[in-house]
């Protein structure tokens, strides 16, 4: 018997380092997760570094490992990902912004970086986009509202680069930056006279709109300035279903995740109540994932709240929320001729309150799976697993080749 469909599951920034709060364990090893300790326990274990050793993964660069593309050749900066999140149609060489409303001061100074974190800006993106002519650079671009006070913008023409920097001051009290070249070259000049010609065409835009003196009226801070940064070219993703082939989806409540997918053709399913947060609606996506499986070969999920906590240094709301989530991941007990891999994409200690390259622990549980002794689903257990310690690319090739999918390579 062998499983032939793969249910990837990404517990975002699941592992940790040890945690005064919890009496130096984990919040993974300190939590009451009979699930995924039966799933570590029917299955193989290991540890991974999903880029490599020492090196701290974004959760971009992490899932793009994952799924199998070096983010060393794919990946040049976030933008170009979170405007594909967006809906942008991204095509190869495209450069992609990350972008946020913002509030200036009428005296030019940044006084509020998320805009009084407004939400619905698609009239103001809708303007912007009608309104700014980059046309004299031979340049068309793509502006989009993103979740919130989020945005993204995409340039496409004839040389372009990346290597920009941002206008973003990254703190109030102080006037946005003016963006430059951050490399000499005819390519980077150009691509930072376009983004300081769109920054200025687009604030006058916001400056005259008028949800914006609607929202001054209201004692609210206007959305009257774009800032841009993650510059990044559009990698050329080769598509998941061609590279394995396998048909697949994307379920997670983060842009950037659903973004990944869509670079590689893998489509978003839509699932009500799922917030990216320690309140999402895990029940919903678990139930869509196992329906997704019944006509396609993969699908990636992704759930968010651990890393949230990490970010923010709540050791004991992390052990709390590993235990939520046990409970509603018990109908994977159940699923038939399916791999089930679950890992985490980095380790988001509390004690640092973000990303760090600790290696995050990976099972691999279905028909044919060599077990191992491993019984428990965490850091220090998993490190003693058969699969030992394997890389982040590695990841997909041993499923394909658990699956039978994999290719001979020789006679
Ligand atoms: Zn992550
Ligand atoms: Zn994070």
């Amino acid at each position: 018997m062998t499983a032939n469909k793969i249910l990837f599951l990404v517990l975002d920034g699941i592992s940790d380092r040890p945690c005064p709060a919890l009496g130096g364990k984990t919040p993974l090893s300190a939590a009451r997760k009979p699930v995924l300790d039966k799933l570590a326990a029917e299955g193989i274990c290991g540890i991974m570094d999903t880029i490599s050793p020492g090196v701290r993964p974004g959760s971009d660069t992490a899932h793009l490992a994952l799924l199998g593309y070096d983010p060393y050749r794919y990946y040049t900066g976030r933008g170009p990902l979170e405007c594909v999140g967006t809906g942008i149609d991204m095509k190869a060489g495209m450069i992609g912004f990350r972008c946020n409303y913002a509030t200036i001061s009428p005296q030019g100074q940044v006084i509020d970086r998320r805009a009084g974190r407004i939400h619905d800006t698609a009239a103001l993106s809708r303007a912007i986009q009608e309104g700014v002519d980059l046309s004299k650079f031979g340049v068309e671009f793509i502006f989009r509202s993103g979740a919130g006070h989020r945005a993204a913008l995409a340039l496409e023409g004839e040389g372009l680069s990346h290597c920009v920097s941002s206008n973003d001051p990254k703190k109030e009290g102080v006037s946005p930056l003016t963006v430059k070249a951050m490399r000499p070259g005819a390519k980077e000049e150009k691509t930072a006279a376009v983004c300081n010609e769109f920054v200025n065409q687009s604030t006058k835009i916001l400056f005259d709109h008028a949800i914006n003196a609607d929202r001054l009226k209201a004692g609210q801070n206007p959305a009257n300035i774009v800032l841009m940064r993650g510059a990044g070219e559009m990698g050329d993703f080769e598509p998941f279903q061609k590279k394995y082939g396998l048909s697949g989806s994307v379920i997670s409540a983060a842009s950037l995740i659903t973004g990944i997918g869509r670079a590689v053709g893998l489509p978003h399913i839509e699932i009500p109540g799922i917030t990216g947060s320690v309140n999402s609606n895990v029940k919903g996506k678990v139930a869509a994932a196992i329906n997704e499986l019944k006509t396609k070969d993969f699908v990636l999920m992704n759930i968010k709240g651990a890393d949230e906590s990490g970010h923010d240094g709540l050791a004991e709301q992390k052990r709390d929320f590993i235990e939520k989530i046990d409970g509603e991941l018990e109908p994977l007990l159940g699923l038939k001729d399916t791999l089930i891999i679950i890992c985490g994409d980095h380790s988001t200690p509390c004690t640092i309150k973000d990303h760090s390259a600790d290696p995050v622990p990976v099972l691999i549980r279905g028909d044919g799976v060599r077990m191992d002794d491993v019984v428990r689903y965490d850091e220090y257990t998993c490190a003693k697993g058969g699969l030992n310690r394997i890389t982040g690319t590695a990841l997909m090739p041993i499923a394909l080749d658990l699956i039978n999918k994999a290719h001979k390579f020789g006679a």
